[in-house]
Formats: structure tokens, sequence, C-alpha cells
């Protein structure tokens, strides 16, 4: 065990010690799970890149209630982010996120640091096929394939039963569970559904980043989805012209549009006829200041 692992002991209510286990090693964590695993535990992961909120709590639940061990996994993974993105800036705060993992009865913490994850000199990539060409792939170019590298990683470090990612990230889950079934990784994935402020705004981490006055306006982006989403449900089926004007009406708030469209659910590519007994994604990524915003509703036509 070195330095950086930690071991968090708290009583149950029987007065037994709970132990949650932190390590930043792969070797450790490796261990750990084998032994779980030889006990018959059925291991459930949470992948996360930390400043924990109520969204990644729900995923915590959700995994809690779907295995035996919890395993959360905070790494801000620099692969995924460009150049010109908020890598050096995004919100880290471990000691807070240990705290949120141990109250939520989280029982082993991943945290390695860079060079645990990858060599200095990577030979080998991950490449995706037209699913990352449009929504939050289209305007972050390689940001799928270093999720994919990572969640590759991961899901070979904790050998997970289960895996729980929000919908949120919507395309970041339909791309996973593409790789989940091509990479053939014997592990099943779970949707959690997105956990809002009370006014409606998707947690998120980076929400942290917002001021008072783009915070009160950040909900916007939803409202806009619930609208269009009732034009839909009550027989909108080429809502081209109702994406424009929505779009419009954001921009006059002070939002700057990076898309706003209905994509097929499955090639995840813009659909200006919606069919019925299609499945689609009704989804927007917003900029407000500094801070990027996404969100989307799921649509059954
Ligand atoms: P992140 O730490 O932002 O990489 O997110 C880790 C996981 O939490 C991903 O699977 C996200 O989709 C999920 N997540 C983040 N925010 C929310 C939210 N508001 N509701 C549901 N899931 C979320």
């Amino acid at each position: 065990m070195n330095a950086a692992s930690v071991f968090f002991r708290v009583m149950n209510a029987f007065g037994k010690p709970i132990i949650m286990n932190v390590s930043d090693r792969i070797d450790e964590i490796r261990v750990d799970i084998s032994r779980l695993k030889s006990e018959g535990k059925r291991i459930g992961f949470v992948p996360t890149m930390g400043a924990l909120h109520s969204g990644h709590l729900g995923l915590i639940e959700l995994a809690k209630k779907n295995s035996d061990i919890v395993v959360v996994s905070i790494f801000v993974n620099p692969e995924q982010f460009g150049p010109n993105e908020d890598f050096d800036r995004y919100p880290r705060q471990l000691k807070d996120d240990l705290e949120k993992c141990r109250s939520a009865g989280v029982d082993l913490v991943f945290t390695p640091e860079r060079s645990e994850i990858y060599d200095e000199k990577k030979f080998l990539k991950i490449g995706i096929d037209k699913l990352s060409d449009h929504m939050c792939g289209g305007s972050r170019p390689g940001f799928f394939e270093g999720v994919l590298l990572v969640v590759n990683k991961l899901f070979n470090i904790v050998t997970p039963d289960i895996a729980v990612f929000g919908q949120k990230d919507i395309q970041q889950f339909q791309i996973i569970s593409k790789m989940v079934k091509e990479f053939n990784h014997p592990v099943e994935l779970i949707m959690a559904p997105i956990a809002r402020a009370n006014d409606g705004l998707a947690l998120s981490s980076r929400n942290a980043y917002l001021s008072d006055q783009e915070r009160k306006a950040a909900p916007g982006l939803y409202r806009c989805l619930q609208y269009i989403e009732k034009q839909i449900q009550s027989g909108v089926d080429t809502p081209k012209l109702l994406i424009e004007h929505q779009k419009g009406e954001l921009e006059a708030k002070g939002f700057k549009i990076d898309y706003l469209n209905v994509f097929d659910s499955k090639t995840l590519e813009p659909s200006e006829t919606l069919r019925e007994g299609n499945n689609y994604i009704l989804a927007g990524a917003i900029w407000l200041g500094k801070t990027r915003l996404i969100d989307n509703i799921l649509i059954e036509f």
C-alpha cells in the first residue's frame, strides 16, 4: 500500500467497520478485485472524472442495486480533452469526492495518476466509424477516441460485471455500448437517467464554472428541448424549422449554439424526417460564456 492509498473506516449500524479502500495503483486494485471475485462478489463500476455531484451519486446508487461491490474511478482523462479545452481548469476535489463516495457506501475507489494509466508514448488508437461524426463528436474531434481508450483500459483493470453511465452523455453511452459489443467486453451496461437541479438544469461538474447570471439562464437549454419535444409529440415530424426558430430564441438570450437537433438513436446521425416506431435523441450543446453545457431528451416517435 503506497502513501497515496488511504483506508476510510466508519461503523455501520451493527458496529462493524466498513472499509472503503482507495488506491491509485492498478496492481492493488487488481488484487482487491480478484479477491472479491473469488468470494463470488459481483462487481459494479462507475467511471467518473470526479467533482462528484448528485448525478454521480445516482449512478453509484444504481450500481449498488445491481452488484455486491461498487468500484468508482476518479480520473480526469487527458486523452479526451482537446488542446484548447478545459483540462487544466477542470475541477479537482479529491478529498470531498472521497467523502461523498464513503457516505454513498462505495467499496473501492481507483484514483490513478496519468502515468499509471498512460505510457509516455502510445502506439495504438481506437478508431470510431461514423458514430462520432455528429453531436459532441462533431464539435470535439478526438474526444470519443479518448473516452473509449480510457474506458477500455478501465474495463480491463476493474473487470466489472456491470458498469453504469449517465444518459446525460448519451452519445458516450451509445459509443461505449458499441465498443462493449464489438470488443466483447464481458460487462453489462446500465444507463442512469439525467439528474437535474430543481430548475431543470442537468447537473454537471462544469456547472461550477457558471457565473450567477449564467447559472440563472442555463436551464433555458432544457426548457427549449422540452418545448421541441412537446411539438414533436403532438405530431411535428419534420422539426427542422421548429429547431431553427428555437436556436434563434436561445441566441437572443445570449447562448451560443454548438448544436441542437434530433438524431437517430442508433446511427447518431441527424434525422430530418421522424418515422413512427423509431427512437430519437433530441440533443443540444450550447456555450454560456466559457462554459459548454449539454442536455438531451429521448423520444419514442
Ligand atoms: P463525468 O465525471 O462528467 O465524466 O461523468 C461520469 C458519469 O456520470 C458519466 O457516465 C456521466 O454521464 C454521468 N453523469 C454526469 N452528470 C450526470 C447527470 N446530471 N445525470 C446523470 N448522469 C450524469
